[in-house]
C-alpha cells in the first residue's frame, strides 16, 4: 500500500513527528536510521487502516488503483474486478449528481472530503459508510493520487431509518388523533349551537299553531313578533351552517378565491349600514373614520366576512360600547382596523384565539362557536394578509387586518 502521511504535530523537517517513531529524542541517529524508523511507523499504520477500514486508492481520474481486501470483502468483488475500474461500478443511484460533484469539486481542490456515501456491491446489497477522501499533491499543488477510508455503516444507517420511521408513524397516528378529537369537538359544539334556535323556534310555532288550531283568533301583532323571533333563529341557524361548510372546507384545503377589484372603504360603509338594526339592539355607537377609497384585488364575500365576523364580536363582547372602525391603504397593502371598548382578551389567550373552538371564560356568557376568528384568519392568510390583535382586558380590543393589494392569492 503506498501512502504518504501528513504531518500530525511537532515533527522534524520532514512533517514526522520523530518522537512518535520509537527513537529516544535524546540520542543522535543517523538518516538511514530515520528512514526504517519511519518506515517501520507507516507499515503499522497501513496494517491498523487495513484491519479496520475499507481502503482504496485511485489516481487523479478516479480510477482505483489499489483496493484492501476489506473492500473486495464488503462489495463482493475480486480485486482483479475492482482494479482499473473507477467508483462509478458501486453506484447506488441513491445520490444525486449534484453530491457526487461537490465531492469531486472538493477533491480536486486539493481538500479533504467527508460524508456519508450509499454504494451497491455486487449482488446489489447496499452498503452505508462514511468515507474521507484524502487528495495526495504534487510539488506544484495538483492532486495525482487519491485516498478513500470508508467505515461501514449500514447497521448504524439502518436502526436510525428504523427510528425516523417510528416517529413518522407515532405522528400520523398523533395527527390522526387530534382530526379525530377535533371532529368529535366539532359534532359536539355545531349539535348543541344548533339545537338551541332550533328547539326556540319550534316551540314558538309549536305554540301558535296550537292556538290556531284551538280556533283562537291570533292578533296580527303576536304573528309579526313570532315572525320575526323565527327570522332571528333561521339566521342564527343559517350562520351557523355556513361556518360548518367554511370549517370543513377550508380544513379540507378547498377554499377558492374569487378576486375582483374592489374599494374596501365602500365595502366596509356598505356593511356598516347593513349592520345598523345589530348596532341599535347591540347599544352600540359606531364610528368610521377614513373616507379615501382603498383599490385592491380580493374575494369580495369572503372580506364582507370577514369584516362582519370582527364586527359582529366587537357587538358581542362589547355591548352598549362604542366601536371604531377604520380603513386606509396605499398602493401596496389596505389596512382595516375594529376597535371596541368591551371585555377585552386576557394575555394568556394571544396565542390561542385564532384556533379553533377556543373561547375565553369571559366569553362563556355569551353564545358562540369559537370558530369565527378561525375562519377570518384563514381567509387573511389565502388572501396573503396577516391579523394581529391588541386588547386590554376590561378596557377594549383591536383587531387589525392587513391586506396586500395586488397579490395572487394562496389556493
Ligand atoms: P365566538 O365569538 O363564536 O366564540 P370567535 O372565533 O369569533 O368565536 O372568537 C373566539 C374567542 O375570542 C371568543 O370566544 C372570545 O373569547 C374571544 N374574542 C373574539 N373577539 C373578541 C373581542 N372583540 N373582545 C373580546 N374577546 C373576543
Amino acid at each position: 500500500m503506498n501512502m504518504n502521511p501528513t504531518s500530525t504535530g511537532p515533527g522534524d523537517r520532514h512533517g514526522f513527528p520523530i518522537g512518535h517513531f520509537g527513537l529516544d529524542s535524546s540520542k543522535t541517529y543517523s538518516v538511514g536510521e530515520h528512514l526504517k524508523s519511519a518506515r517501520k511507523r507507516l507499515e503499522d499504520i497501513e496494517l491498523a487502516l487495513d484491519q479496520t477500514s475499507v481502503v482504496a486508492f485511485t489516481d487523479a481520474n478516479g480510477v482505483i488503483t489499489y483496493a484492501n481486501d476489506k473492500f473486495c470483502e464488503l462489495y463482493g468483488y475480486n480485486r482483479t474486478e475492482i482494479l482499473g475500474n473507477t467508483h462509478r461500478m458501486f453506484k447506488s443511484g441513491y445520490h444525486s449528481a449534484e453530491f457526487y460533484k461537490s465531492l469531486w469539486d472538493t477533491i480536486t481542490r486539493g481538500q479533504i472530503w467527508r460524508g456519508e456515501i450509499k454504494n451497491r456491491a455486487k449482488n446489489g446489497t447496499e452498503y452505508w459508510a462514511f468515507a474521507t477522501i484524502v487528495p495526495f499533491l504534487d510539488l506544484t499543488g495538483n492532486p495525482y493520487q487519491y485516498l478513500s477510508i470508508r467505515t461501514d455503516i449500514t447497521a448504524l444507517k439502518e436502526a436510525e431509518e428504523r427510528r425516523i420511521q417510528l416517529v413518522h408513524s407515532e405522528d400520523r397516528i398523533r395527527a390522526a388523533e387530534e382530526a379525530i378529537a377535533i371532529r368529535d369537538q366539532f359534532v359536539s359544539v355545531a349539535a348543541h349551537e344548533l339545537k338551541t334556535p332550533l328547539t326556540s323556534l319550534q316551540i314558538r310555532l309549536e305554540l301558535l299553531l296550537r292556538d290556531s288550531q284551538h280556533g283562537a283568533s291570533i292578533p296580527s301583532d303576536r304573528i309579526m313578533k313570532v315572525a320575526e323571533s323565527s327570522l332571528v333563529q333561521t339566521r342564527r341557524l343559517s350562520g351557523l351552517i355556513n361556518d360548518m361548510l367554511d370549517v370543513s372546507r377550508i380544513s379540507a384545503g378547498k377554499l377558492k378565491l374569487e378576486m375582483s377589484r374592489l374599494d374596501l372603504t365602500l365595502l366596509v360603509r356598505e356593511l356598516i349600514a347593513e349592520c345598523s338594526e345589530d348596532l341599535r339592539v347591540a347599544e352600540c355607537e359606531i364610528a368610521y373614520i377614513g373616507n379615501a377609497p382603498v383599490w385592491g384585488v380580493w374575494d369580495r364575500s369572503r372580506i364582507e366576512q370577514v369584516v362582519i365576523n370582527l364586527m359582529t364580536n366587537a357587538m358581542k363582547y362589547g355591548r352598549g360600547k362604542p366601536i371604531e372602525v377604520e380603513v386606509r391603504g396605499d398602493a401596496l397593502k389596505a389596512t382595516l382596523s375594529v376597535r371596541d371598548y368591551g371585555i377585552g382578551i386576557p394575555e394568556d389567550f394571544m396565542n390561542t384565539l385564532f384556533e379553533r373552538f377556543e373561547r375565553t371564560e369571559a366569553a362563556e356568557k355569551f353564545k358562540g362557536t369559537g370558530l369565527g376568528l378561525w375562519i377570518t384568519k384563514q381567509i387573511v392568510t389565502a388572501h396573503r394578509g396577516e391579523i394581529r390583535v391588541r386588547s386590554r382586558v376590561n378596557e377594549g380590543s383591536t383587531f387589525e387586518v392587513e391586506l396586500p393589494s395586488q397579490q395572487s392569492p394562496i389556493v
